[in-house]
């Protein structure tokens, strides 16, 4: 069975749903896992903003606006006032949900997460009663019934794949889709919670990877993963086959088509996986397998919101045990490091999660003098990088000629090469980059 994942656009309007519905309906029995209506988790965010602040008349004020989008969709959506009635009762659920939760004197991130699953289950309610309004034998799958977090905020596999088969296996065996949320899940204590942003695309490969999926297909705005973040550059091209080393690169490197972490299931398993295009289903798009294209750079991401921190030290010199003293600070306030560079007399390392920077900070003066640089950026090179491949470096660092990098780091793995930037480079290596290795 092939799990298929259609992102917020995909489903953002009655007539892109009736399209998708159009895509999955071929005869064969498959998974379909879809994100909230584009722009309703944003709204969701907004509206949980508004209740920590204790405004519920503007929460209710944005509530009020989303029901009205929502009549919008399902009055285009369906034909029969049957269906029109069965859709309003189902997401009136929702709506009363959010009213209720706008009434609480008290907002915590528990009645927030409350807030945030709202969506995946409205656009999932919607698309199955369009599916069933003309004709196809669809159910729906529900992700609070099987996708778990456990303590750490990492999905809890094993129960996965025991409470997914479980679920299946109370559903009709000969139904022709099985509709679930993206994004939503409960966690170790049994509340729900979700997979963070964009996090549709991490419960497909979840899915696939529990199921021993023939394949998982993540269906998007564009024809693939580019060569290049099309936000920031012109000009850039689908890549028709990645490793999924490589994909995992870009995608935890800020390719924003993939959720940082969504390969990693999918590799474990072998299971390829699809990145294909709603508005144009003929494209190639991007397979990712693992077979690696020699030789050849496939393509650049980028990550914001870096922080650099420095720590030099003349005590490093000749010195053991000095990186784990400074990897030690990182390691108690449960900060990740995604780039380290090292000389003889300092190390520089990278994060992304500031909240305990000050705490990490004032440890790490104590075995050095310590800068912090923020509004960093880390430019990602992917593709086969092998040392043994001659060339490559020279190809990439003469992209960088007239920007000022701040760090470098290669070797980590065969398939990249990091740089640190000043944010405000970013645009300017991004198209540097293409320019040199792409166009
Ligand atoms: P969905 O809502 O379907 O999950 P996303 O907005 O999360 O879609 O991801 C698709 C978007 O990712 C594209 O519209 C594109 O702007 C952006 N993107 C960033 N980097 C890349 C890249 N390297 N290749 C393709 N798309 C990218
Ligand atoms: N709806 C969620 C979001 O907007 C999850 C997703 O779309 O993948 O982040
Ligand atoms: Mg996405």
């Amino acid at each position: 069975m092939k799990v298929l994942k259609f992102g917020g656009t995909s489903v953002g309007s009655a007539q892109r749903m009736k399209d998708v519905a159009k895509l999955v309906c071929d005869g064969e029995q498959k998974i379909v896992v879809l994100s909230a209506m584009s722009g309703t988790t944003n709204t969701l965010v907004e509206i949980s903003d508004y209740l920590y602040k204790k405004n519920q008349m503007s929460a209710n004020e944005v509530i009020n606006n989303l029901e009205r989008k929502y009549a919008g969709v399902i009055d285009e959506l369906y034909d029969s006032d049957e269906y029109k009635k069965l859709a309003t009762e189902a997401v009136s659920v929702n709506f009363t949900c959010l009213r209720e939760l706008a009434k609480n004197n008290f907002f915590t991130v528990f009645e927030e997460k409350i807030v945030l699953s709202q969506g995946e289950q409205m656009s999932t309610a919607m698309f199955n009663l369009y599916l069933n309004s003309i004709g196809v034998n669809s159910v729906l799958l529900p992700a609070l019934d099987y996708m778990k977090i456990d303590k750490n905020g990492e999905p809890d596999s094993a129960y996965i794949r025991e409470h997914l088969q479980t679920e299946l296996s109370k559903l009709p065996a000969d139904a022709a889709l099985y509709i679930t949320q993206g994004y939503i899940c409960r966690n170790a204590y049994n509340e729900i919670d979700n997979l963070q942003r964009g996090g549709s695309d991490y419960s497909a490969s979840l899915i696939g990877a529990a199921i021993k999926a023939d394949e998982i297909q993540i269906w998007t705005d564009i024809d693939g993963m580019h060569n290049n973040d099309p936000r920031f550059v012109e000009n850039t091209k689908p890549v028709a086959n990645l490793s999924f080393e490589e994909a995992a690169e870009l995608a935890y490197f800020g390719a924003k088509i993939l959720h940082p972490t969504c390969i990693l299931p999918a590799k474990l398993e072998n299971i390829p996986v699809r990145l294909l295009n709603t508005m144009d289903p003929k494209a190639h798009g991007t397979l990712i397998s693992t077979a690696i294209t020699p030789h050849k750079i496939e393509a650049v991401a980028a990550k914001d919101g870096i922080t650099a921190i420095k720590v030099k030290s003349g005590r490093m010199l000749l010195a053991y045990g000095y990186l784990r003293k400074v990897f030690e600070c990182f390691d108690a306030h449960k900060t990740s490091i995604d780039m380290i560079t090292t000389s003889e007399v300092g190390v520089s390392v990278t994060i992304d999660n500031t909240k305990h920077l000050d705490e990490i900070v004032n440890e790490l003066k104590k075995f050095g003098t310590v800068t912090v640089e923020k509004d960093m950026v880390i430019i990602c090179v992917v593709g086969d990088m092998n040392s043994n491949n001659v060339g490559f470096q020279s190809k990439i660092v003469s992209a960088f000629k007239d920007i000022p990098v701040r760090m470098v780091s290669y070797g980590g793995s065969n398939f990249n090469v990091s740089f640190l930037v000043k944010a405000e480079d970013k645009q300017r290596a991004l198209q540097s980059l293409s320019d040199t290795l792409f166009n």
